[in-house]
């Protein structure tokens, strides 16, 4: 493997930088397409409120962290204080409540990870995945909220990164690539350790929040609008960032002893964490910490083939960046 410490990004590559800019606009959802998920949203809280009255509906994920591209789907999170009755059944039944209503394709996976209800409005056309009580997602949801509203830069890397890596099929955790929260934690981390730094460790300063969230203590700064010209500092444009990014992740990475995390805004070792053997199924063969279940290992989905495909991808887009002469175009060919 040629090491490629001492390549600098080509001159021109900022001529691209219009182009990308214009990638990220058409990325960005519609006031027309967040009209559409706001009525959805009322009309799941109308049907909830009639079986569980102190139930509440949260947005998260994607929709409600500010990372969404048009046309995704919405992530609904039921908080519900129902000690008598399971959350397996919970879900059970809400599946018969949305099932009894107009909406379609009601499924639910009371299996997965993540236990959820799927399902399509059809007045709509957007579909939804509903799940109980999963306040930690909701506090995530928030922290990375409040990271994009620092430095615009963040939303713009990550909206093409997360583009890119739908594009290339690396975004897909069943196949042992990364999920979209991954992603967007890997630009979070790659922007509070450029040098000057552009993004701030929110959990390294004094909390003005506090929650704790499925046992979890979560904490962190969220006065972000006191943090506004934090990154003014550096000059770095989206495109020499997106550039850094891919090389970063192709060519820099030390895979064998590194563990990014967003909750020091450094580097950590795997070896702290002890996370240098195969324990289960977990391998450990690129190492993301949550930020706030910090014994989770976010790249624990990656296998020993699905490494070289990602390991592959990021070359393969970092190269793009540094001799293609059309790389708005070919970053995005799909796989
Ligand atoms: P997309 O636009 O691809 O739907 P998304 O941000 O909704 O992106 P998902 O991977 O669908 O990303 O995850 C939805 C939300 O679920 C995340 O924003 C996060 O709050 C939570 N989440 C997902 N995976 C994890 C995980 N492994 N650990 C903790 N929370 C997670
Ligand atoms: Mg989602």
């Amino acid at each position: 493997r040629i090491r490629r410490r001492e390549l600098r990004s080509p001159h021109n590559l900022d001529s691209f930088g219009p182009c990308f800019f214009s990638i990220f606009k058409s990325l960005v959802p519609s006031e027309d397409e967040i009209v559409k998920q706001e009525q959805l949203l009322l009309s799941l809280r109308k049907l909830v409120k009639k079986e569980w009255p102190d139930a509440e509906l949260h947005l998260y994920g994607s929709c409600a962290n500010s990372f969404g591209v048009s046309n995704s789907d919405i992530d609904v999170c039921l908080a519900i204080n129902d000690y008598e009755i399971s959350k397996l059944d919970i879900l059970l039944k809400l599946a018969d409540i949305l099932e009894s209503s107009n909406l379609q394709n009601v499924q639910a996976l009371t299996h997965a990870r993540v236990p959820i209800v799927k399902m399509m409005d059809p007045v709509t056309g957007i579909s939804c995945d509903i799940c109980v009580n999963n306040l930690l997602a909701l506090v995530n949801t928030k922290l990375l909220k409040d990271y994009a509203q620092i430095d615009q830069r963040l939303r713009q890397l990550a909206f093409i990164v997360k583009h890119w890596a739908k594009s290339r099929r690396v975004n897909e955790t069943y196949q042992g690539t990364l999920s979209s929260y991954a992603y967007v934690l890997m630009c979070i981390h790659f922007l509070q350790t450029r040098k000057p730094a552009i993004l701030p460790c929110l959990q390294g300063m004094e909390a003005t929040c506090r929650v704790i969230a499925n046992e979890t203590e979560c904490a962190y700064f969220d006065k972000v609008e006191k943090l506004k010209n934090f990154g003014a500092r550096n000059k770095e444009s989206i495109t020499q960032l997106l550039w850094a990014f891919f090389h970063y992740w192709a060519y820099w990475h030390d895979y064998t002893n590194d563990v990014i995390s967003v909750r020091t805004g450094r580097i950590i070792s795997k070896q702290e964490k002890d996370w240098t053997r195969r324990i289960g199924n977990d391998r450990h063969l690129i190492c993301i910490e949550d930020p706030f279940q910090v014994s989770h290992d976010l790249g624990r989905v990656v296998d020993k083939f699905s490494i070289k495909i990602l390991r592959e991808e990021f070359e393969r887009a970092a190269d793009i960046l540094q001799y293609n002469s059309n790389p708005t175009v070919t970053l995005f060919e799909p796989y």
